[in-house]
Formats: C-alpha cells, sequence, structure tokens
C-alpha cells in the first residue's frame, strides 16, 4: 500500500469502528453490522464478487446463519438480516440502492430488498481499496473481530467466512495485570474443573478471562476476570457454559454432545467452582452481563 492508501484505511478503518450499533445493547442486535461487513469483506476475498454491487437475495442466508451463529444471545425478533443491511446506510461507506425512498432509521422492505433491481455498495473508492489490497482486507478483518468478539472466537468466525488465511497478526494489547492478577486468584488453575498444568516451570493451557466482554466495556479488573482451561474458555465465550447464583455451572440446553464427547462439558452441570477465587469474588454485575448477552441456556 502506498501512503495515500494507508490514510484512506485508516479512516475506512474509523468508520467502521464507529458503525452506530444498533441502540437496545444487546449482543445479538449490536454485531449484525460488524457480521455483515465481515461477510462482505469475506466475499471479495473469495473472488465471489464481480464488481461493486452487493444483492440481499445472494447474501441473506448465509448472513442469518452468521447472526444465529455468532450474534451472542438470540433476540426475541429473530436474525432479520435485513436490518443491517439496510442500515448500514448510515456509515458512510455504504450505499444502498433501493427501488424505494426510505427515510433514515426505517428498515427497507425484505421484498424490496430481493428485487434484483435493489443492491448494496461500498462507496466506490472504499471498495477500490478493499479489492486492491489484501492487507487493506486483513487489517479489516482483525479490526473489526478485535473491536467485537474475544479472542476466542476469532479461530471459528474465521474459519466459517472463508478467512483463515487472512491474519494480519496484530493483537491488542491486554493488559498483563490483567492477567497476572487473575491467575492468581484461581491460583492458575481452571475455575469450572480444576485443570492445573505446567510446562517448563510455567502454568499452561489457562487463560485470564473477561466475564463482561473486553469489547464490550468489561475493564480488566480482577472482579471481571475467571481463570479458564482452553476448552472451557471458548464454551464460556460461546455462551454453552454459564455461572448462576455466583458459582454454580450451567450449560445451556441447546448444547447437544456426540456420545460421551461432550463429558468435559456436559460433567459440569450444577458443579461448583473446582476452584474458588482466593481473594476476590467475581463480581455479580460482570456475571449478569454475561448471563443476559452470551450465555444460550435460559438465563
Ligand atoms: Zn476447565
Amino acid at each position: 500500500m502506498n501512503l495515500n492508501e494507508l490514510q484512506k484505511l485508516d479512516e475506512l478503518l474509523e468508520q467502521f469502528r464507529s458503525m452506530k450499533l444498533h441502540g437496545s445493547g444487546r449482543l445479538g442486535a449490536a454485531l449484525k453490522k460488524p457480521l455483515l461487513v465481515l461477510l462482505l469483506v469475506s466475499r471479495i476475498e473469495n473472488n465471489r464478487v464481480e464488481e461493486n454491487r452487493f444483492h440481499f437475495d445472494e447474501i441473506e442466508k448465509q448472513l442469518e446463519r452468521l447472526i444465529r451463529e455468532h450474534g451472542g444471545r438470540p433476540t426475541k425478533s429473530g436474525p432479520r438480516p435485513e436490518q443491517p443491511f439496510s442500515h448500514l446506510r448510515s456509515s458512510p461507506f455504504w450505499i444502498l440502492n433501493s427501488q424505494r425512498e426510505y427515510e433514515s432509521g426505517t428498515t427497507a422492505l425484505v421484498s424490496d430488498l430481493r428485487d434484483p433491481n435493489s443492491y448494496g455498495a461500498f462507496q466506490p473508492k472504499v471498495y477500490q481499496l478493499l479489492r486492491s489490497s489484501s492487507d487493506a482486507r486483513a487489517r479489516v478483518v482483525d479490526s473489526i473481530l478485535q473491536e467485537w468478539w474475544p479472542e476466542t472466537l476469532h479461530g471459528d468466525i474465521r474459519e466459517d467466512l472463508g478467512l483463515d488465511r487472512l491474519d494480519s497478526q496484530r493483537r491488542r494489547q491486554r493488559d498483563r495485570q490483567f492477567t497476572i492478577d487473575v491467575l492468581e486468584n484461581f491460583r492458575y488453575s481452571c475455575a469450572f474443573c480444576g485443570f492445573h498444568a505446567v510446562l517448563n516451570g510455567q502454568a499452561t493451557g489457562i487463560d485470564a478471562a473477561h466475564v463482561q466482554w473486553h469489547a464490550y466495556r468489561g475493564p480488566d479488573d480482577v472482579a471481571n476476570g475467571i481463570s479458564l482451561c482452553k476448552l472451557h474458555h471458548w464454551a464460556f465465550d460461546k455462551g454453552i457454559l454459564g455461572v448462576m447464583d455466583g458459582k454454580r455451572i450451567c450449560i445451556a440446553d441447546v448444547f447437544v454432545a456426540q456420545s460421551d464427547g461432550g463429558l468435559p462439558l456436559e460433567s459440569l452441570k450444577d458443579h461448583t467452582f473446582a476452584v474458588e477465587p482466593r481473594n476476590n469474588a467475581i463480581a455479580e454485575q460482570f456475571l449478569d452481563w454475561h448471563r443476559n448477552n452470551v450465555y444460550l441456556g435460559a438465563a
């Protein structure tokens, strides 16, 4: 990329980061726009786009599935992929060409969006940049993932979208002190299963997880941290595992294990923590947030 393109890219990343998300504050609704942008970039990356015209009916089903899969706890109204497709027009990088005129803030009719003459498009310079530079695409994907999802879920989302190869290796610098405090608080063990292992003198295979996601203003505070092994960290971020009454582990009904293969998760059902925090309990407000926004079972 030349200097001009780099400046354009920085501007664009800022526009993506400041996408106005759905006002309800619910994760499921809020993540629709970022999922749509990731899907559009993945179509460019995987050579499925011939020109700067994205027809709703070509991506509708996939977007709906992405919202179900990665959009957090489902909302009552369902995935409604037409919402992000319409409302992205409030951002300067997206143009919606529909057959009717809509006032700002209203969702376009699905029948209108499915009309062969309707389409969405990136602002031409944005399209040019995304089309011509795989580095630009990599940075956009990184930036969006880091802004809205915890790192444990990035691999799943990338894989789902065929974006595995696009990884510019830029990681958010996390507060190291948070990691140390949380791991010490749980004796370098998984709070759920007690997993504790040392490799070359160092605790291994465990993470300091944010209960309220970092991307959702969850603070780097030990009261918002839980030490978990890799599997249980993933299941907690995915919403398969949750915590009730401060320390009872629950598992979402929608999770279905294949034969005994699900035992590492299912055996936790209704157990209390294998390792209790040493000094600082997890604050109830963060567990509340997780139950209401991430956990897939009855909250
Ligand atoms: Zn564990």
